[in-house]
């Protein structure tokens, strides 16, 4: 199928799109916080004629929009949510906030030109499909709060890819390439500790310490990396230490863990591992322990068949080409970046980059045999257990910029950041329209995600009655 029945669809139709991504750039909401942001997506979905089923998976800023009819489905994902404490001014070549952003968090994933690329991506194949009177459905998911709330996993859960055919997304980065890579799997559970207050002074012994238990509990999750496998980690965050006077005994103390392996029976071993030292920590204090998951998400199954499609298509349509000043700024910002980040990016790639340019300038080589392995995780994983499911990459960003950095929210809406973004939306809209027309890659995709299913089941991470960490107002 010609690349061209959605390539002059983007091609005329972008810059609407780059402005929808300044915008939900500048709105910078947190994970279950995306009302701006949703509502900005849905309003255009409707007027380009798409049905959208808002507040799925009892998750209000999550939702699907539908075009066509009858099969194939194919689902192109979205994100939109935002970083805390990382608002930074555009364009600028120093860590400075923003006085566009007025709440201090910053898009320092990139999911802006992320949600937008995919929403593109499904309008040209919503055009194609009916100039060119193919069969089938495609359907742009709106998935909140992807950083650590994990909202995939939930509309997993709730039944909302059980009937797609396959999936694509992508992810802004710093090269052109498939992510053929391996993320972990995560579980994030509060353990609450609740002790006895008393006069620290007066009566310590009538005092029972939560804060104590919990500072035993982190000593011994500690102590437990050693013992763990090498690719696992766990991380802490302390979200209540009991208040701030030393002359009460602290009756309250809470830490929300993030427990990450590269599957998800490896992730429940650790998580029990980790529940058996809060108990202990709790009989060592007498303190009462209560264990809360908040939620999680699985490993990314990668799909031969489907990154051999993209590939070809990512091959196919090329590195932009960048201006004097799109180079420039890009070199500048570069210097910003240290030679450690600059060999972290190189390690996601099949041949070291070598090349002094700032910018990557040509479309990474596949090798499916070597994926590479993020210690970090992406709810994708959860979708890719249900349907086969594919992701690119495209430099929108200086080569060793890392994510979740001041210098990645300077360059979300630079002019190499808004081509990267439409080379995506470019890549996903042809890898889509092959899979409406060539029924038989599509069954070798389904066949090899089933394969790999028969050997080891989906089990959903996030167990039944756990519900989604909306804010309290929603
Ligand atoms: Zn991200």
């Amino acid at each position: 199928m010609s690349i061209e029945l959605v390539d002059d669809f983007i091609e005329s139709n972008q810059q609407r799109y780059l402005t929808l991504s300044d915008d939900i750039w500048r709105y910078a909401e947190l994970g279950y916080h995306e009302q701006q942001s949703a509502a900005a997506h849905i309003a255009l979905l409707k007027s380009e004629g798409f049905r959208v089923h808002e507040g799925v998976a009892g998750i209000p800023t999550a939702f699907v929009a539908q075009a066509g009819s009858g099969g194939p489905v194919i689902a192109i994902l979205g994100e939109f949510d935002a970083l805390s404490g990382l608002s930074q001014e555009s364009l600028a070549l120093a860590c400075c906030p923003s006085n566009e952003i007025a709440n201090g968090n910053g898009h320092g994933c990139g999911h802006h030109l992320l949600g937008t690329a995919a929403h593109l991506a499904a309008v040209a194949v919503k055009d194609a499909l009916e100039r060119a009177g193919i069969e089938g459905t495609v359907r742009f998911y709106g998935c909140p709060a992807e950083e650590g709330g994990w909202g995939k996993t939930y509309m997993t859960r709730a039944g909302l890819f059980d009937d797609v055919s396959a999936a694509i997304t992508w992810h802004p980065g710093v090269a052109n390439s498939i992510m053929n890579m391996e993320s972990l799997a995560v579980k994030q559970a509060y353990f609450r500790f609740k002790g006895v207050a008393a006069h620290a002074g007066a009566s310590p012994h009538l005092g029972r310490s939560a804060l104590d238990a919990l500072e035993l509990m982190n000593i011994g999750a500690n102590f437990l990396r050693e013992h763990m496998i090498p690719d696992a980690r766990v991380h802490y965050a302390i979200t209540d230490t009991g208040g701030i006077a030393p002359n009460v005994v602290q009756p309250n103390a809470s830490a929300l863990y993030m427990i990450r392996a590269p599957r998800n029976r490896d992730v429940n071993e650790l998580y029990e591992r980790v529940c058996n030292i809060a108990r202990g920590a709790a009989l060592m204090t007498d303190c009462q322990l209560e264990i809360e998951v908040h939620s999680a998400c699985s490993n990314l199954l990668r799909n031969h068949t489907l990154n051999e499609l993209m590939q070809a298509k990512l091959v196919e349509l090329g590195a932009p080409d960048y201006t004097r000043q799109e180079l420039e700024f890009a070199d500048s910002m570069h210097r910003t970046t240290r030679a450690e980040e600059i060999e972290m990016a190189g390690r996601m790639l099949t041949a070291a980059w070598r090349d002094p340019k700032a910018l990557f300038d040509r479309v990474d080589a596949l090798d499916n045999d070597r994926p590479s392995r993020m210690h970090g995780s992406t709810d994708v994983g959860d979708v890719s257990w249900v349907t086969p499911t594919v992701q690119c990459m495209t430099a929108c960003f200086a080569f060793g910029t890392s994510p979740h950095s001041w210098q990645w929210v300077a360059q979300g809406k630079s002019g190499v950041a808004h081509k990267g973004m439409v080379l995506a939306a470019r890549t996903m809209a042809a890898t889509a329209l092959e899979l409406f027309t060539n029924s038989l890659l599509l069954a070798a995709a389904r066949t090899e995600l089933h394969e790999r299913l028969a050997r080891e089941p989906y089990v959903c991470p996030i167990p039944e009655g756990v519900e989604p960490p909306l804010p309290r107002s929603a």
